[in-house]
């Protein structure tokens, strides 16, 4: 079979096809020169050969760079903004070296000298406990260097996971260090990313902020960015640049990079401990799982041998765990799942409505959870911040300590007042 991304020649039944092979499993499938792709059944081609070759993407070298008072660390991890179009198949692939990154944006030199580092190139939703780890001990690594702040070039699909493990994990950064995505692809002229870079190493390099943020586009068009907490975050979109929301919380700045200004709202001074950095275990497994009307009790029994689990139930803190009606017997079985699950690990709530806080303390439903030893009233967390949460918790402190840590709010995590 020729290589996806050749120029190829197809005898198909009666027609010679010339085009690009775009993919080869299940269908062969071919850019015409028109620009329209065409499938074809693979059983009606008789011969198929390489008219030339695909070339391998052209590699950038950084642009020299010019000497500044502040050296600012990029560490590139992969996702969209790492990624280009790859036009003869029209697929958005991972592909940006940290050159690449500097070579199309060159004003990002203008206000730092760039330390330039790739920690992996992946799309985001591949991510597993591993890469925060490493990602925890380069950000360590550029920390001891003494630089000003730390970027790091993220996918935008678990980018808040990202956000809310390092938050947990680096206690006391020195310096800001701010998570970057984009919704369009770096080499697309309708891409975000050029801001977001360059609004966050202005951010960090005029500001004396410390911590983990997010730095995206604030609405739709291109005039403001903000820094959003990094445990109070949630990508809300699918596909829009202002995908990014602050839940529960304030952002922490805007910056109109054009014209120069921070509105700088999180004026919190942060304490001044010593920096250091706990990991999560890589062997853990910790469940997230979704309550819904018309839910079995032995859905949740898969989790028996799960280290801890997050339900996302209803509201301010209900499930259906009550037996009301001939009909409605399962919701008996389903609290007393809920309460064996307790028995064996920590079992917290978070709420579906992602928006507001737990009141599992008010309704007959609630209560009962909270006596069967569920946690996470009075809180809130996104699930994605609870989750990852409960496997730091896990990663460093004993089962009991657990119970106890989840409900306290340990950085932010969990409003004093909603
Ligand atoms: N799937 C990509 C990721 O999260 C999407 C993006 O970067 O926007 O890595």
């Amino acid at each position: 079979m020729e290589d996806v991304g050749n120029k190829v020649s197809v005898h198909y039944a009666d027609e010679v096809l010339n085009g690009i092979l775009i993919t080869t499993e299940p269908h062969i499938i071919l850019k015409l020169s028109s620009g329209y792709n065409i499938v074809l059944d693979k059983k009606k081609i008789t011969k198929m050969e390489t008219i030339t070759k695909k070339k391998d993407p052209e590699r950038k070298t950084a642009p020299a760079q010019q000497k500044n008072n502040h050296t600012v660390s990029l560490l590139h991890t992969g996702g969209t903004i790492a990624s280009k179009v790859d036009y003869t198949t029209g697929a958005v692939i991972a592909q940006f070296s940290p050159e690449d990154i500097l070579s199309l944006f060159p004003e990002i030199t203008e206000h730092a000298t760039i330390n330039s580092r790739l920690i992996s190139n992946i799309q985001s939703e591949m991510m597993r406990y591993h890469h925060y780890n490493i990602l925890a001990e380069a950000i360590a690594e550029e920390i001891k260097k003494g630089v000003s702040g730390i970027i790091i070039t993220h996918g935008t699909d678990t980018l808040h996971y990202t956000s809310a493990a390092l938050s947990f994990m680096l206690d006391n950064p020195p310096v800001p260090i701010i998570i970057v995505g984009s919704q369009r692809s770096s080499d697309r002229p309708s891409s975000d990313a050029k801001q977001n870079l360059l609004s966050a190493l202005f951010f960090i390099t005029t500001t004396h902020w410390k911590g983990i943020g997010i730095c995206m586009h604030e609405n739709m068009d291109d005039e403001n960015c903000l820094i959003l907490p990094g445990l109070k975050v949630r990508k809300m979109h699918t596909s829009r640049r202002d995908a990014f929301k602050p839940i529960n919380a304030e952002p922490v700045a805007r910056i109109n990079y054009e014209k120069r200004h921070i509105d700088l709202f999180d004026k919190t001074e942060k304490s001044v401990g010593p920096f250091s950095l706990k990991k999560i275990k890589e062997d853990l497994r910790v469940g997230i799982f979704k309550s819904r009307t018309h839910m079995f009790a032995d859905e949740l029994l898969f989790y028996k041998n799960y280290d801890g689990l997050i339900i996302e139930g209803f509201a301010i803190g209900h499930m259906p765990t009550e037996k009301i009606d001939s009909k409605t017997g399962e919701n008996e079985k389903i609290y007393d799942t809920i309460k064996k699950l307790c028995e064996k690990m920590p079992v917290a709530f978070a709420s579906q409505c992602i928006y507001g806080r737990t009141f599992m303390h008010i309704y007959t439903p609630g209560r009962e959870l909270l006596k069967a030893g569920v946690l996470g009233d009075y809180c809130d967390m996104t699930p994605e911040t609870a989750y990852i949460k409960l496997a730091y918790l896990l990663s460093n402190h004993p089962k009991e300590k657990v119970k106890e840590l989840f409900n306290t709010n340990l950085k932010g995590e969990i409003s004093e007042r909603t």
